[in-house]
């Protein structure tokens, strides 16, 4: 299972051992807080589909660019860190993780680890469990608001995502029946 690309953010020790993951054992019972879980569900195993993963498929170098900023190639740590175009979504949420880290890991820590390493900080957001225990020794009660934080954040940056997708789609539609109206 280790040689499992689509499983390489994800702690599968855990799922030998037949424990739950945390991203379906922290979860509220409520229907919103389900839906965000199956979306982080799709990061956490490598079925959430991005460009790079469509270039994959097509074989076609140019489709591995991101859609939404055109800048560069749409990989895991581009749509979770980097995109531009959901800085916005960013934003409102990533405050709150870095506070959660923070107060675990202390100020010294955070600049000695996560200062300028973007595979940790993903690493984090997705599984934080498989984050190696000298960087991060985590209680139950910052797991718990960690993995509630990094729910949230690939909730909102696939909504964003998504959101920005379908404008698209309708600007095209737009002009290919009009394509006068570019002018
Ligand atoms: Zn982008």
């Amino acid at each position: 299972m280790e040689d499992k690309s689509t499983l390489k953010q994800c702690n599968i020790q855990i799922l030998k051992i037949h424990e739950v993951h945390p991203v379906w054992r922290i979860l509220p019972p409520i229907t919103y807080e389900v839906k965000k879980a199956n979306i982080k569900a799709r990061f956490l195993t490598g079925t959430y589909l991005l460009q790079e993963h469509i270039q994959r498929f097509n074989g076609n170098s140019d489709e591995q660019k991101c859609l939404l900023c055109q800048i560069e190639q749409e990989d895991l740590i581009q749509f979770l860190l980097r995109c531009p175009a959901l800085n916005e979504q960013r934003q409102k949420v990533f405050p709150a993780l870095k506070q959660a880290i923070l107060c675990n890991i202390g100020q010294n820590k955070w600049q000695e680890h996560f200062t300028g390493n973007k595979e940790l900080l993903m690493q984090v957001i997705i599984d934080s469990s498989k984050v190696r225990e000298n960087i991060l020794i985590l209680n139950d009660e910052t797991s718990t608001e960690i993995e509630r934080i990094s729910r949230k954040l690939c909730y909102d940056l696939h909504c964003g995502r998504t959101l920005l997708h379908k404008r698209m789609a309708v600007a095209r539609q737009f002009e290919a029946k009009d394509p006068g109206c570019k002018d």
